[in-house]
Order: C-alpha cells, then sequence, then structure tokens
C-alpha cells in the first residue's frame, strides 16, 4: 500500500520553544532571554523541512529583491520584537511569521 504523504502548508512543524525558555521570559535579564530564545528559534528554522516548506512557499527567491542566491529563513517579526513584547511567542515561528530573504536583503534589513 503506499500512502500519499501531502505537502502542504497544513503540515507546516509546530515550535516548541525549549523547556525554561517561556518561563524565563519574566525574571531574568533581556540578553540572557534574547540569547536563548534566539538559539531555540534558530535552531527549529536551520530544519530542512522547515526551510524547504518556506523557500518552496517564496519559489526559492528573495521576497523583496528576487535573488536566489544565498537564501535564508528570515523572522517577519523578530526575535528581538518577542523580547520587547511586541508580538507573542507563539507566533514567532509560525509559517506567517517566516519569508525567504537572500543574505544581502537580510542583512541590510533596519533592525
Ligand atoms: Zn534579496
Amino acid at each position: 500500500m503506499i500512502q500519499s504523504k501531502k505537502q502542504n502548508i497544513d503540515y507546516f512543524p509546530k515550535w516548541k520553544p525549549q523547556m525554561g525558555t517561556l518561563g524565563m521570559l519574566s525574571n531574568i535579564s533581556e540578553k540572557v532571554r534574547y540569547k536563548a530564545l534566539r538559539n531555540s528559534s534558530s535552531a527549529f528554522i536551520k530544519r530542512m523541512d522547515v526551510r524547504s516548506m518556506i523557500f518552496s512557499r517564496d519559489g526559492y527567491k528573495c521576497v523583496i529583491c528576487g535573488s536566489s542566491d544565498d537564501l535564508q529563513i528570515d523572522h517577519i517579526h523578530s526575535v528581538y520584537s518577542v523580547i520587547k513584547g511586541k508580538f507573542p511567542i507563539e507566533k514567532l515561528n509560525t509559517i506567517e511569521n517566516l519569508r525567504t530573504l537572500c543574505r544581502h536583503c537580510n542583512a541590510s534589513k533596519i533592525p
């Protein structure tokens, strides 16, 4: 029997912040919280399944300049904005908050 595996947006993996990340949010320094959250988050967006879903949705092109060189996954609302309380942590690594950028556009973003 052949099992068909649907490759669509419904299957986008769910990010689970590393144990302690959520609990740490209120009582330790901002710098430490930022690092912990960034590490947990970047491990997730380096996953091959996550990368290939975002890249394929965006057509394997930078969403700003259209280049297909050196593509990276970018957060539309950044880890920093979560730490600042401006964006909910549960939405940080959802398909809606991730996009494809080339290295150049990612590096020249206004933080
Ligand atoms: Zn670009």
